[in-house]
């Protein structure tokens, strides 16, 4: 049973909005087109995983997606998948990377080669190993029984093939297909329950209860500016920017289009570049609006909470959440 499911991350979704907001000319664009290729990519190789994570051997396991703690000595950590069942845990990395893989032995790096070329794909086996000792250091902290954890590599691309997959490096790594059998063979070891009922649902409660979403800022990371940020309502229909105000609501110049909420995937864009709050001026600013009376106008229409008054109110957007499906 899916106990927190799994959802782009604010990095992701923050990249998401730079590429809509950072002007393709600006020289840091480039960096953030890369960065959000090797999330974007990641988080389709981690969805890759979900159709074989319904071929659970052991109907009362539970999955946590894309959880991310702090171990004991407040370094966090971020899983891509935890299964966990009152005998054991599991924790997943997916790699979505196609190609002919190698993992080199002495470095334990990922490497992929293309005739004499090799390219570097981080070291997931380092890192699983962290991940199941930062996990054992948490359970212990929060006094749940010594759960042993177990740790795999998922190879998530269609198009990925395995040089020199030695039997104890298959041990610990495993293509996707191949997970539901993998698992099977795990769950086959018949661990002695550790966790009672009680404990068993307590454990997935704190846990979500402990996760912290990633913070991200495109300020700081790439020395972006908020001056630089392209303005305005995008048109939900083609893409055009800026949507200009009419009757409430937002009219495209380019495609006829008119749409009376527009402006809330932009509020969004806002609150991943920006922050989590607005005021009038930032808002006409961002939203390339005409006047305070419309842009006041524009807040109380989406009954914000706010703090303040008159010229310093603030309206706050940390529960503020758009997403379209
Ligand atoms: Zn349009």
């Amino acid at each position: 049973m899916i106990k927190k499911s799994r959802e782009k991350s604010v990095r992701l979704l923050t990249l998401e909005a730079a590429i809509r907001r950072v002007p393709p000319e600006h020289p840091k664009y480039h960096l953030i087109e890369k960065e959000h290729g090797k999330l974007h990519y990641g988080f389709i190789g981690e969805k890759a995983l979900d159709y074989f994570l319904t071929f659970l051997p052991n109907k009362n396991t539970q999955l946590l997606h894309g959880l991310r703690i702090e171990d004991p000595l407040n370094r966090f950590f971020q899983m891509d998948t935890l299964l966990i069942t009152p005998g054991y845990g599991l924790i997943l990395d997916s790699k979505y990377v196609s190609g002919a893989l190698e993992f080199d032995q002495t470095t334990n790096h990922l490497i992929r080669r293309r005739g004499e070329e090799r390219e570097k794909f981080g070291d997931p086996l380092s890192q699983i190993e962290r991940q199941k000792y930062q996990f054992t250091l948490w359970l212990d902290k929060h006094n749940f029984p010594p759960l042993p954890i177990g740790g795999q590599i998922v190879l998530t691309h269609s198009n990925a093939t395995l040089i020199n997959a030695t039997p104890s490096l298959m041990k610990k790594v495993t293509f996707h297909t191949n997970l539901p059998n993998k698992l099977q063979a795990i769950d086959n070891q018949k661990f002695q329950p550790l966790l009672d009922n009680p404990t068993y649902k307590k454990l997935s409660k704190v846990l979500i209860k402990k996760h912290t979403p990633d913070e991200f800022s495109i300020f700081n990371h790439f020395g972006i500016h908020y001056h630089e940020l392209r303005k305005g309502v995008f048109c939900p229909a083609c893409a055009h920017l800026p949507m200009s105000q009419k009757h409430g609501g937002w009219i495209c110049r380019n495609c006829g289009v008119y749409s009376k909420t527009a402006h809330l995937k932009d509020l969004m864009d806002y609150k991943l570049l920006v922050g989590n709050t607005i005021t009038n001026k930032m808002i006409r600013d961002f939203f390339l609006l005409p006047s305070p009376n419309v842009a006041s106008y524009l807040l109380s229409s989406m009954s914000l909470p706010a703090k303040g008054t008159h010229k310093g109110r603030k309206y706050l957007l940390d529960h503020f959440q758009y997403n379209p499906k």
